[in-house]
């Protein structure tokens, strides 16, 4: 389906969060393309602090240390959904935040309550930035529907069976679903999310969040879907002429 027309006059966030393979960083980015929106990748936040963390010799698990340099990290947050980047202090880190180093740390940062406070401080106004720049956005991560933007007037959990979503993250880090990639990728996505959930809560959908599972769509499917979420919602709505 094409993209549904929006309000011009009703600012829309999007708010989707999902486990890790569950397709939410494609997907989302593809729905704020497909409305023009600003596109919010928080997980690259964390990846990025943790970074920033490992750069300055901190170790991840000293939470005070981390408390204490998170609200003073230099994040750079780009918000085009057409050439997503996050860097920090100067350094582009679009590439870098993906390696395996930093995927390892990023759940001791993550699980840092002090840090949550200050990144959802940082979302909200990037959320606002984004707004005042498109008039829409699309937020995902792993608390944008519960703690960061519990009044979206869209918020959607993407999920998958965990084989669909161990297969996709086999498929893209070790460039194969075989048996051997899926069993080396287990470990790491199973405890990753294991070490989240401590925090957030986004295996099942809070009231009001639509549930989309994905475990059966192609990619453009589960774009559709959101996409017809979006259409239902009373922001994507023309407002009513007055000879209506
Ligand atoms: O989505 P992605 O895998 O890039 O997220 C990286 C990490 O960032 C997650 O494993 C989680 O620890 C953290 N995260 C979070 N809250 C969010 C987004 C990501 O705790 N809203």
């Amino acid at each position: 389906m094409g993209a549904p027309a929006r309000n011009e006059g009703m600012p829309l966030v999007v708010a989707i969060d999902g486990p890790s393979g569950s397709g939410k960083s494609s997907v989302s980015r593809a729905v704020a393309r497909a409305l023009d929106a600003a596109y919010l990748d928080t997980g690259a936040m964390y990846r990025a602090l943790t970074w920033w963390c490992l750069a300055q010799g901190i170790d991840v698990a000293d939470t005070e240390a981390v408390a204490a340099l998170a609200p003073n990290a230099p994040l750079e947050v780009g918000l085009d959904p057409d050439d997503p980047r996050i860097g920090a202090g100067g350094v582009d880190l679009t590439q870098e935040v993906r390696s395996a180093r930093v995927t390892e740390a990023v759940s001791a940062i993550a699980t840092n309550l002090d840090v949550r406070a200050d990144m959802r401080r940082r979302q909200r106004a990037l959320i606002a930035a984004g707004l005042a720049e498109r008039g829409a956005v699309v937020a995902e991560g792993r608390d944008i529907t519960t703690v960061v933007a519990p009044d979206a007037p869209v918020r959607i959990l993407l999920t998958a069976s965990e084989d669909a979503r161990l297969a996709r993250r086999a498929r893209q880090d070790l460039g194969s679903a075989d048996a051997g990639a899926v069993a080396a990728t287990r470990d790491r996505v199973v405890a990753r999310d294991a070490q989240d959930s401590t925090v957030s809560q986004f295996t099942t959908a809070a009231d009001g969040v639509v549930t989309i599972d994905s475990s059966d769509l192609e990619f453009s499917q589960t774009v559709a879907a959101v996409l017809a979420v979006v259409a239902g919602s009373p922001a994507s709505r023309m407002p009513p002429t007055d000879d209506a």
